[in-house]
C-alpha cells in the first residue's frame, strides 16, 4: 500500500485563528492558556483535516505559535544571555522576547534577527549562539505535541529541524565557527530522539533543507558525523527530508547518511530522481515530493505518475511515500473558503488541503483502485481548460514581447550625459532631498478604503478623500523644503496588489493567507496569465500631484520582479518570461507618466535581492533576466527623464554589477541600521550613477537628530562625490505617524543645508 505523507501544514488556521489569538495575547485580552487552546484546537482541526484529504502518515511539532527555528532554538536552550531571566520566570514570556522583543517594566530587550527561509517569503528568527555554549532540553514540545494528536487518534511523525541546518542558519555573535558547536549539540538531540521513542514515535522526520544548498567542506562533514552520531541513538526511525531544490553534489553524501529514508524534491528537480534511486542504499524508504508545495496551481498528475511508477520499480511498493515537494507552510490552507474566485480560475488552483487530495489521487492510481482513473481525467480536464484558455494567453503579448530588442532594455545615452541634461532640467541643489514614497497610511485612510471596498464610501467621496490627502501632503513637503515631492501613495493598500489589481492576468483571493512571520500573513496575488495593462494605472494621482506644485513631483512604480517575487507565478512559462510580461506593462505606464508631464520616476525593486537562486551557479541567468526586466520597464524615456528605483533590506556586495547595469539615475537604499556600511559595495565597484542612503530607520518610531544625520552623510560624502548624492530616509514612510515624520522629515531637510554649506 502506498503511503502519504505530509511534511507540514499551514499553522496560521483557515481564517487566520493563530494571527488572532496571538494579537489578543499581546495586547493582554487574553491568557497564556486560552492562547495554547486555540493552538491545541487548530492542531487538531489541521489533523483531522489532513487525515479526511487523504494523508496517512501526518506530521506533528510542524506547529509553531511563531516560528520552527525559534521553536529550535528555544527547545535546545540556546537562548541568549539577555532573555534568560524572563524565559526562566515566564517561558512564553521569554520565547515572543526573542521572537519580537520585551518592552516592559524597566526591560528593554531586542529581538532576534529575521531573515527569509530559503527563497521563500517566510522569515525565521536567527538564533544567536557563542562559542563553547551549552545546551540542554527545555520543555518537550515535540513531545508532547506528539502525544497530544496520539491521544486524538493519530499517530504522527515529529518534525525536528536537523543539527547540522540548525546550526548553518544561526549567526554567531563571537565570529566563532557555528559548526564548531555540533559536539555539545548532538547528545541533546540523542537524548530528544530517546525520549520521542519511548513515547511510541515510530518515525522522526528530520529537516536539512540546508543540503539542496552549496555547502563548503566543513558543512559536508559537518553532515556525516552527525548522522554517525545520531545512529547510535535509541531512536525513532529518520526521514531526512530535503526540500526548495537538487541536492546536487551533496547527494551521495545525503544518501548515505544513517537514517531510514529520504525525503527529496522532485518538483524543483525532477532530474534528480535516476540518480536519487542509483545511490539511495536498498531498504531505504523514498518520500517523494511530487506535489508542488511552493505554489497554488493543480498539479500534472500523469507526469507525476510517471516519476512516481517509476520510483516504485527501483524501490518497490512499501518503500515509497507520496508527498509535497517541501511543508505545506507556504500555501493556503483550503481552496473550497474562496467563494468569490470565478469558478473556471478557481477550477486550476489546488491549496494545502487540496494538494493531499491529488497525493491520494496519485497513490490510489499505483494501487489501480476503482475511481482513481476517474480522478485522473478530471484533473487532466481541468489542466487543459487552463492550457486552451484565451485568458491565459494573449496572443498581442508575445508578439510585443518578440518585437522588442536589445536596444529597448537599455537607455540610448550614459548615465553622465543624462546627468547634464537632467541638471538643466529640474535644477537641483547639490545634496537633493526626497522621500521613498509613501506618507503615514492613518487609521483614517485605511478606514477610508474599508468603507470604499464595502460600498459604504462612493467612489467619487472616495476619490475626493484621498485628493484632500494628497493635497496635504504635497503642501507639507512644500513647506518643509523637500526638493523632489511624492503623492504619497494614499491610494494604494499594497504596493504589489494595487497594480496587480488593474493589471489583467493577475487574481486575488479572499481568504488565500500565508505566514510571512509571526502572525503576519501576506496574501499574494496569483498570476495565471499574460500580463496586459487596459488602462494606465497612477498617471491620474501622479498627474494631479504635479499639478499642486511646481517642484518636480516623483511617480512611482513597483518594479517587476518585486511583482513576481511576491506573487504567486505561473508554473507554465519560465518565471523570466512573466517577468519580461509585467515588465512591458510597466514600460507603458512609463511612457505615459512622461507624456503626462512627469519628469521624475521611481520604479521600487525592493526584492531583486532576495529573489536571488539558492545555488550561486544560477545568479547570474537570474539577474540577467532581473536587469533586462528593469531595462525594459525604464529605457523608453528621453534623457531628460530621471529614473529612480528604491532597494531595501538589501546587501549588495553578490549583487553589484547587475545593480549597476540596471542604470537607474537614482538609486535609494536602506543604509542608516548599518552606518552607512552597505556603501562599501558602492564604492569598491566605483558605481558612477547617483545615490540616496537613507539616513533615517523607517522601521523604529525614534526621530533621529539633525546631528545624526550629518554624521551619516559626512560618512557617505567621504567616500563618494557630493554630485552623487541624495537625501532620504531608508523606506516609505506609511507605517509611520505624522508627528515622527514631520520633525524627523524637517531635520533631514536641515541635514541636506548643512552639508550643503561644507561645500
Ligand atoms: N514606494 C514604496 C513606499 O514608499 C516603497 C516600499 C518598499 O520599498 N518596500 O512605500
Ligand atoms: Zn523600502
Amino acid at each position: 500500500m502506498t503511503i502519504v505523507t505530509n511534511l507540514g501544514f499551514p499553522r496560521i488556521g483557515p481564517r487566520r485563528e493563530l494571527k488572532h489569538a496571538l494579537e489578543r495575547f499581546w495586547r493582554g485580552e487574553d491568557t497564556g492558556e486560552s492562547l495554547q487552546a486555540t493552538a491545541r484546537g487548530l492542531r487538531l482541526k489541521h489533523w483531522k483535516l489532513q487525515r479526511q484529504a487523504g494523508a496517512e502518515l501526518l506530521p506533528s511539532n510542524d506547529f509553531s505559535l511563531y516560528d520552527q527555528v525559534l521553536d529550535t532554538a528555544f527547545l535546545f536552550d540556546a537562548i541568549p544571555q539577555r532573555y534568560r531571566a524572563l524565559a526562566d520566570a515566564d517561558p512564553l514570556a521569554g520565547y515572543f522576547a526573542m521572537a519580537r522583543g520585551h518592552q516592559a517594566g524597566g526591560i528593554d530587550l531586542r529581538a532576534l534577527e529575521m531573515t527569509k527561509w530559503f527563497d521563500t517569503n517566510y522569515h525565521y528568527l536567527v538564533p544567536e549562539l557563542q562559542a563553547g555554549q551549552g545546551f540542554a532540553l527545555r520543555g518537550d514540545k515535540p513531545v508532547a505535541e506528539f502525544l497530544e494528536a496520539r491521544a486524538a487518534g493519530f499517530s504522527t511523525r515529529p518534525v525536528l529541524l536537523g543539527p547540522v541546518s540548525f546550526l548553518l542558519l544561526s549567526k554567531t555573535t563571537d565570529g566563532s565557527d557555528r559548526l564548531a558547536l555540533l559536539d555539545r549539540l548532538l547528545p541533546v538531540y540523542a537524548q530528544l530522539l530517546e525520549r520521542l521513542a519511548a513515547a511510541g514515535a515510530e518515525w522522526v522526520q528530520i529537516d536539512e533543507p540546508t543540503l539542496v544548498l552549496d555547502l563548503d567542506e566543513a558543512a559536508q562533514a559537518a553532515f556525516a558525523h552527525a548522522y554517525a552520531f545520531l545512529a547510535t541513538a535509541e531512536r525513532p526511525r529518520l526521514l531526512l527530508t530535503t526540500y526548495f531544490g537538487a541536492l546536487g553534489e551533496n547527494l551521495a553524501l545525503a544518501a548515505q547518511l544513517s537514517v531510514d529514508g529520504l525525503h527529496v524534491d522532485l518538483v524543483r528537480a525532477p532530474e534528480q530522481l535516476d540518480a536519487v534511486l542509483q545511490h539511495l542504499p536498498k531498504g531505504r524508504v523514498l518520500s517523494a515530493g511530487l506535489i508542488n508545495g511552493r505554489n497554488v496551481w493543480r498539479g500534472n498528475l500523469d507526469n507525476a505518475l510517471t516519476l512516481a511508477r517509476y520510483a516504485q520499480g527501483h524501490v518497490g511498493a512499501d518503500q515509497l511515500w507520496l508527498a509535497p515537494s517541501c511543508s505545506l507552510l507556504h500555501v493556503p490552507v483550503d481552496l473550497e473558503q474562496e467563494k468569490t474566485l470565478d469558478a473556471e480560475l478557481a477550477s486550476w488552483l489546488a491549496f494545502a488541503r487540496q494538494k493531499l487530495g491529488e497525493l491520494r489521487v496519485l497513490a490510489d492510481a499505483l494501487e489501480g483502485k476503482d475511481g482513481a482513473e476517474a480522478a485522473l481525467d478530471a484533473q487532466r480536464a481541468c489542466l487543459a481548460s487552463r492550457r486552451a484558455s484565451p485568458r491565459v494567453h494573449r496572443t498581442e503579448v508575445a508578439q510585443r514581447l518578440a518585437a522588442l530588442g536589445a536596444r529597448d532594455s537599455r537607455r540610448a545615452t550614459a548615465h553622465a550625459q543624462r546627468r547634464i541634461v537632467q541638471q538643466a532640467a529640474f535644477d537641483l541643489p547639490v545634496y537633493p532631498t526626497t522621500t521613498i514614497g509613501s506618507f503615514p497610511q492613518t487609521q483614517q485612510v485605511r478606514q477610508a478604503r474599508a468603507q470604499y471596498k464595502s460600498g459604504k464610501l462612493t467612489e467619487a467621496d472616495y476619490d475626493a478623500f484621498i485628493a484632500v490627502e494628497t493635497e496635504r501632503c504635497v503642501r507639507f513637503q512644500e513647506q518643509i523644503g523637500l526638493d523632489v515631492l511624492v503623492h504619497g501613495e494614499y491610494e494604494r493598500n499594497d504596493m504589489v496588489e494595487y497594480f496587480g489589481e488593474q493589471l489583467e492576468g493577475f487574481a486575488f483571493t479572499k481568504l488565500g493567507w500565508v505566514q510571512s512571520y509571526g502572525s503576519r500573513c501576506v496574501k499574494p496575488p496569483i498570476i495565471y496569465g499574460d500580463v496586459v495593462r487596459p488602462a494606465p494605472m497612477t498617471v491620474r494621482w501622479s498627474q494631479y500631484a504635479q499639478s499642486l506644485t511646481r517642484r518636480p513631483m516623483k511617480g512611482m512604480l513597483t518594479g517587476p520582479v518585486t511583482m513576481l517575487q511576491w506573487s504567486f507565478v505561473r508554473d507554465d512559462q519560465a518565471r523570466s518570461e512573466t517577468c519580461r510580461q509585467i515588465a512591458l506593462a510597466l514600460r507603458d505606464e512609463v511612457l505615459d507618466l512622461e507624456e503626462a508631464g512627469i519628469g521624475i520616476l521611481q520604479i521600487d525593486e525592493p526584492a531583486i535581492r532576495e529573489g536571488l537562486p539558492l545555488r550561486r551557479g544560477d545568479w547570474k541567468a537570474y539577474l540577467d533576466w532581473a536587469v533586462e526586466a528593469f531595462g525594459i520597464c525604464s529605457s523608453g524615456v528621453r534623457d531628460a527623464t530621471q529614473i529612480h528605483t528604491h532597494m531595501c533590506y538589501s546587501e549588495f556586495n553578490d549583487i553589484i554589477d547587475a545593480v549597476a547595469a540596471m542604470d537607474a539615475d537614482v538609486i535609494s537604499i536602506e543604509t542608516s541600521r548599518s552606518r552607512m556600511e552597505l556603501l562599501d559595495a558602492f564604492v569598491q565597484f566605483r558605481y558612477p550613477n547617483q545615490i540616496g542612503p537613507g539616513v533615517y530607520d523607517i522601521h523604529s518610531p525614534r526621530v533621529p537628530s539633525t546631528g545624526e544625520m550629518v554624521e551619516l552623510l559626512r560618512k557617505a560624502r567621504a567616500v563618494l562625490a557630493a554630485e552623487q548624492l541624495w537625501v532620504n530616509p531608508d523606506c516609505g514612510l506609511k507605517t509611520r505617524g505624522w508627528e515622527e515624520t514631520g520633525h524627523a522629515l524637517a531635520q533631514m531637510v536641515d541635514a541636506a543645508r548643512i552639508l550643503r554649506a561644507d561645500l
